[in-house]
């Protein structure tokens, strides 16, 4: 895994559903206090109001917004092994200051959706 810059992220994911917009967006409930490895190199337990889901891969894979240590991580909830942790598939640092933090593309607007999750879980 290597820490990728928001862009490189963002390039990564352009495929993926922004969260809000996902038709069956993955229910992550089942998945409180499952630990997983973070972009920051800390291992965090999974709660959706700390570490809420900002965009569906699909396949399991799931963009979390790591509050604690203000990382983006893409993780895989569950493999072909049912292993404890989720893997950490790549993230980068959440760039809190940065115009549209960091991100650039008309569509999906990663920046918009991470902000719906800004107000409605981390400001909690
Ligand atoms: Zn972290």
């Amino acid at each position: 895994m290597s820490k990728l810059t928001t862009k490189e992220l963002e390039k990564k994911i352009k495929m993926w559903i922004p969260y809000s917009q996902a038709p069956q967006a993955f229910n992550m409930s089942p998945y409180t206090g499952k630990p997983f490895d973070c972009t920051c190199g800390k291992t965090h337990i999974y709660n959706n109001l700390t570490s809420p889901p900002f965009v569906d891969g699909g396949m399991y894979k799931m963009g979390l917004m790591v509050k604690e240590c203000k990382h983006l991580s893409a993780v895989k909830v569950r493999g072909f092994f049912n292993t404890d942790k989720m893997e950490l598939l790549f993230g980068c640092k959440f760039e809190e200051k940065k115009k549209r933090f960091g991100f650039t593309l008309e569509y999906p607007k990663f920046d918009e959706e991470i902000k719906i999750w800004i107000a409605e879980r981390w400001e909690l």
